[in-house]
């Protein structure tokens, strides 16, 4: 990434807390090699167009993120037509688990680490506490424990917490076609058929939204990998770091 001063690289990698200014989970986790991207620009038609898509997806992405929240917040929004078939999903999910969100877009503070973020939600799910992550991706991917190891170990830094498990909550929809495995999805606006067999005439279900919850394991292991990122990071941004005197 290319920054033209200091202000630039201070906003778009970190927080300033009490006066101090820390790099931010997400950026640290965007220093991992995300090898799935390029096979997405590769379909696209220019490199112009995938960032389109992707800066629509991510739009449609924080609209469920953001009505989730405010459900889990007790304050129910208008829901948008685009992603009723989710937020129905969610509702769903719901019904199905005790769930009490306990703090909501909470900013937290590794200070041994040097490192801060804003994690989506600490949860009670079925009389356990949790770091919950809510993502709106096809899979839930192995990298999204490294963010969540980080949200963890910050707050482990707080005083009077029980031990805390992550949890990833994939909000998704999709259409099945009736005759296949095939799958649909459609988000920002970028048509993207999986699990597609041979000589199928696919005819497309209504759209359907899922909400799967996977508790993720192995902490140490994605917490070392974070720092890993971090080291990465670093030695990425010694130009600004050095100036910023970090
Ligand atoms: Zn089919």
């Amino acid at each position: 990434m290319f920054y033209r001063t200091l202000e630039d690289f201070k906003n778009a990698s970190g927080y300033n807390v009490d006066g101090l200014w820390y790099p931010r989970v997400t950026a640290i986790v965007g220093m991992k090699a995300k090898p799935g991207l390029y096979k997405f620009y590769a379909e696209q038609e220019s490199f112009e167009t995938g960032e389109a898509v992707k800066a629509k997806s991510a739009e449609e992405g924080t609209l469920a993120h953001d009505t989730v929240e405010a459900i889990l917040r007790g304050e129910p929004p208008a829901i948008p037509e685009i992603i009723k078939p989710v937020v129905e999903a969610f509702f769903n999910f719901l019904n199905h688990n005790k769930v009490v969100a306990k703090l909501i877009e909470e900013r937290v503070i590794s200070k041994r680490h040097q490192y801060s973020g804003t994690m989506d939600v600490l949860a009670e799910i079925n009389n356990r506490l949790g770091v919950l992550d809510i993502k709106t991706s096809y899979s839930i991917f192995r990298d999204y424990g490294i963010q969540t190891s980080a949200y963890v170990e910050a707050l482990n830094e707080r005083k009077n917490l029980p031990e805390l498990t992550r949890w990833i909550l994939r909000l998704d929809q999709h259409k099945k076609c009736l005759h296949c495995p095939a799958v649909l999805r459609t988000k920002g606006g970028n048509i993207k058929i999986r699990g597609e067999k041979k000589f199928c005439n696919h005819q497309w279900g209504e759209m359907i939204g899922e909400a799967e919850l996977k508790e993720l394991p192995s902490y140490q292991k994605d917490f070392n990998a974070f720092l890993a990122c971090k080291t990465l990071w670093e030695w990425e941004n010694e130009f600004w770091l050095n100036r910023l005197g970090y």
